[in-house]
């Protein structure tokens, strides 16, 4: 069985050339294929998009935390990062509703092999949620049919628990979603959220 995890970084671009529009395409697409997702909050972004982030856990798909401020989690002192992600978590949980515990996700990534980063985390009952591919939707420079070629070949070239990232943002993202399920699912690929696969990266 190959399973691949799609994850979307729900959060507060860094670009010029994006819509906010995209996220609720993003979750149009999803509903509309019958596949439920995993999408990393940024708390600061779910205040700014309720509504949105309203829907995210509504319609089923599974929440995790992405920080507060999407600081680099190596930059903040062991209070800083357990009152960055506690502020996250009671925001994300009054506005969606859901408890993105135990999954959380580095901004930047920035972390993930970190041992203080990551044992801090696991004090305050999360577990951090890194990629093994990566189609670099962030870059203007990338279409939609860049974004769903990638995301096809390398998860399937990766196999079973392949997890990728993805962001809420991106139009190329957004215009790609149809015909990534399309692809993995005709390879014999299962979509399926973080927490049911058996290792993550
Ligand atoms: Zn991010």
């Amino acid at each position: 069985m190959t399973r691949v995890a799609l994850t979307f970084d729900a959060e507060h671009p860094d670009r010029s050339a994006w819509s906010q529009a995209n996220a609720g395409r993003i979750l149009d697409e999803l509903a509309a294929a019958g596949v439920r997702c995993t999408f990393f909050v940024q708390s600061r972004w779910a205040e700014a998009e309720p509504v949105i982030a309203r829907r995210i856990a509504a319609e089923g798909h599974l929440i995790g935390n992405h920080s507060a401020f999407h600081a680099r989690m190596t930059l903040l002192s062991d209070d800083g990062v357990r009152a960055d992600v506690g502020h996250a978590e009671r925001t994300i949980a009054t506005i969606t509703g859901a408890d993105a515990k135990p999954w959380f996700r580095c901004p930047f990534g920035d972390g993930y092999d970190d041992a203080r980063v990551l044992s801090l985390l696991d004090g305050i009952g999360y577990r951090n949620v890194h990629w093994n591919v990566e189609p670099a939707d962030w870059e203007p420079s990338r279409t939609a049919s860049d974004v769903a070629h990638d995301t096809t070949a390398r998860a399937l070239e990766h196999g079973d628990g392949a997890v990728v990232l993805l962001h809420t943002w991106p139009d190329a993202t957004s215009g790609a979603i149809a015909s990534i399920v399309d692809g993995l699912t005709r390879a014999g690929a299962t979509l399926v959220t973080v927490d049911e696969l058996d290792a993550l990266p």
